[in-house]
């Protein structure tokens, strides 16, 4: 991969933009890494490139891309974030931040990683762009999973199906969806893997071919006389999603009837029921098997028209049909809608609570960096996700202070709680923290009891009570001094 493949892959979506901070992200990451070797042996570079050459894919905007050059240095070398922010600027020194906030994460035992990482990823999709460049990342890392030791890659292969996968699709980006679930499926399958991946690419390929040119011959002076331009293409079906559907159905590969698929992409939503009409007048449609998610789009706002029809010779082929904005979005979920939204603008539909609310404050603001900025997901608004200098996440719950976290981790350190580090510098024990704040509470040993005006700021049940639990056996033993004959 070189820079100049990304620059060129960024200017056929941002034509006119200029890119020279990509040239200097490439510059600056290559002489941090200088030396560095993948495990693969490839240099280090190369990893950076390729995430941000996926990045370019799903059309993500200038300081994301930089972003991915940029995503691996303050971790990985002797360059620092405020390096970042003073030759890049706050924008892409946030992102890069993220990332790495992300990275900090460590591994000790299955359940609590898991966990950990699923609330990170919560803290951090204020930002979605964070989360594109995580998943870019990812992508890269198991697209060389091969170098790594058998244990580790099935591990990997198991938290990306387990964590990675529901949020692309959840945010519908089933470009990342479908290649991760393939690799996974191939790393913890082998099996499985080897023997669908023949049956689908080694023995059906020849047959899928002629059986495409025979509908091709059918449809097209049809769709030629209802004077709708088009172009269709064989749907690619991901192996795993094959291998989920025999699973659940416990039906034979042969038996999956919709292996046949075909896509078809025209002008306008009046060409897409227009050539479903021209569809069912060829070829009968199977009972039950026509979807409209035009009218009702998919909660991840996924928008088609499919239907199985008894094609030629019999066969039962699906099509999906859908327009060009549609089909994009289909692949590059979010990422692409923003992208069509600022470029082009377009009609709008209907979408799923949460991205309504990203789409509401879309509309007032035009630039995209302003828009990625102001979009906060109400959903995750009213929680904060902490980390301990462990690298462990604790959910609380907004304006949480130091001493709530010192419960959250410890009832012991809650106690003896007397000072407060937080990313980094001395903070105090009243103040409120911020998602992704690193805190680690000093303790003092001696301290017997903990401060009862600590109940005049803490936010959390769990700190509350266990203050005023204190508080009241201090009174009574304080009592006690001074009234030595009472009796325990
Ligand atoms: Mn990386």
């Amino acid at each position: 991969m070189t820079i100049e493949r990304i620059i060129q892959k960024f200017k056929e979506n941002h034509p006119g933009e200029d890119t020279t901070v990509l040239s200097l992200a490439f510059e600056f990451a290559s002489v941090a890494h200088a030396n560095q070797k993948r495990q693969s042996g490839e240099s280090y570079i190369q990893h950076p490139l390729h995430t941000a050459y996926i990045l370019t894919e799903i059309k993500a905007d200038l300081a994301t891309v930089a972003a991915g050059l940029l995503h691996d240095v303050p971790e990985d070398t002797d360059r620092t974030l405020e390096d970042i922010k003073i030759l890049f600027g706050p924008d892409i020194a946030m992102l890069v931040e993220g990332i790495t906030k992300l990275g900090k994460i460590k591994y000790r035992g299955v359940e609590r990683y898991r966990e950990n990482l699923k609330k990170m990823f919560l803290a951090m999709s204020s930002d979605l762009r964070v989360i594109f460049i995580k998943f870019c990342d990812r992508l890269n890392n198991l697209r060389t999973l091969e170098s790594l030791p058998p244990e580790k890659q099935k591990r990997i292969a198991q938290e990306t199906l387990e964590i990675y996968v529901p949020i692309a699709s959840l945010l519908g980006i089933s470009r990342l969806k479908w290649q991760m679930e393939d690799i996974c499926f191939k790393f913890l399958y082998p099996e499985e893997y080897q023997e669908l991946e023949y049956k689908y690419e080694v023995e059906k390929k020849v047959e899928r071919n002629r059986f495409f040119q025979k509908v091709k011959s059918i449809l097209n002076p049809k769709l030629m006389e209802a004077g709708i331009q088009y172009t269709i293409e064989v749907r690619f079906k991901h192996l795993y999603s094959i291998y989920l559907k025999m699973q659940k159905k416990e039906r034979k590969f042969n038996e999956i009837y919709d292996v046949f698929a075909l896509r078809l992409i025209v002008p306008t939503i009046d060409d897409c029921y227009k050539s479903l009409g021209v569809i069912h007048t060829l070829w009968k449609p199977w009972p039950n098997r026509f979807k409209d998610y035009i009218a009702v789009p998919k909660p991840n706002g996924y928008r088609s028209l499919h239907t199985t029809v008894f094609g030629p010779e019999g066969k039962a082929t699906e099509f999906q049909i859908r327009t060009q904005e549609m089909h994009e979005e289909s692949i590059y979920g979010l990422a692409a809608h923003w992208y069509y939204k600022i470029q082009k603008g377009s009609e709008s539909y209907k979408t799923p609570g949460w991205v309504e609310e990203i789409l509401d404050i879309q509309k007032e603001i035009s630039n995209t960096n302003e828009l990625v900025k102001k979009i906060k997901l109400n959903i995750f608004q009213d929680r904060i996700f902490v980390f301990s200098p462990r690298g462990d996440v604790f959910e609380l719950p907004e304006h949480a202070t130091p001493i709530d976290f010192a419960y959250a981790v410890h009832t012991n350190i809650g106690n003896k709680a007397a000072g407060a580090i937080i990313n980094d510098k001395f903070g105090s024990l009243d103040q409120k923290l911020k998602n992704g704040d690193f805190v680690e509470i000093v303790t003092e040993k001696n301290r017997p009891y903990p401060n009862r005006d600590w109940l005049k700021f803490v936010k959390t049940k769990r700190a509350r009570d266990h203050i005023k639990q204190f508080a009241k056996k201090s009174t009574l033993e304080n009592i006690r001094k001074f009234i030595p004959g009472i009796k325990k």
